[in-house]
């Protein structure tokens, strides 16, 4: 990692931006999906259906009914079904760049792509939580896109608990390369003990997964982790207004 992209993660880190006392008084979960891989509902979905758990996709219009890369993404059906079934759709930008090689304009129009994109298939429904591409943000995307969106969540890991950063919300990763369970176990813990806020973060869900992606046994770990835990597993957005206002959604 160069000076710079340490530099500019130090300086994103510290911006404070949206930050909030989180208003918690109980532990939350939540299962995000970035990109939108087809399995993700396809797979994952009868999974989560079993556990009571309702995800947030984060979705990009680029990829909506194209196969790149040997994985299928999501096509309009798929993200009305989820949407239907109760989970959430989040942002995820359109084209699917990285935010701090993008001037402002551009990643503003191309936000505003997405959610008429997305909004078109889902009769006009609004996104209002976001996960940065590739989980950068610099000081420029992460004030744009904190003050567009409710949310925006990042990659760097750890529960939100205590003072929480709405333009940065930490998330800990579901992933077939670094499979690390014995973590994802003690964040639930301190979810628990701090009336934290839990995210977590995967892509495809299959067999065979991309390394950024999970088996449906590694999902069924977590989901009975946070059901030993007795974690509610809630969309970001109904967790963000929990946290923020202290209204419960479910
Ligand atoms: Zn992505």
């Amino acid at each position: 990692m160069g000076l710079m992209h340490r530099a500019n993660n130090f300086v994103t880190r510290k911006l404070p931006l949206k930050q909030a006392r989180s208003r918690l008084e109980r532990s939350l979960a939540s299962l995000t999906f970035d990109d939108f891989p087809k399995s993700a509902w396809t797979v994952a979905g009868p999974i989560m259906q079993r556990f009571g758990a309702r995800a947030t996709y984060y979705a990009a219009g680029r990829f909506c009914g194209v196969s790149e890369d040997g994985i299928d993404y999501f096509d309009a059906e798929d993200l009305r079904a989820a949407h239907r079934a109760g989970h959430e759709i989040g942002a995820h930008s359109y084209a699917h760049r990285m935010a701090p090689s993008v001037g402002s304009t551009e990643l503003a129009a191309d936000a505003d792509r997405n959610a008429e994109a997305l909004g078109e298939i889902l009769g006009g429904v609004r996104l209002s939580s976001y996960a940065y591409p590739y989980g950068e943000a610099s000081p420029r995307s992460k004030a744009l896109m904190g003050r567009r969106f409710a949310s925006a969540r990042g990659i760097r890991p750890g529960v939100n608990a205590g003072r929480i950063d709405l333009a940065q919300l930490l998330a800990v990763p579901i992933e077939h390369r670094r499979w690390r369970p014995d973590e994802i176990q003690a964040a639930a813990r301190e979810a628990r003990a701090r009336n934290g806020w839990l995210i977590l973060f995967t892509h495809d869900v299959g067999d065979q997964p991309s390394p950024f992606g999970c088996t449906p046994q590694m999902l069924t770990e977590v989901l009975e982790i946070l059901a030993a835990e007795t974690i509610p597993v809630v969309p970001v957005k109904h967790a963000m207004a929990e946290a923020v206002f202290g209204t419960r959604a479910d």
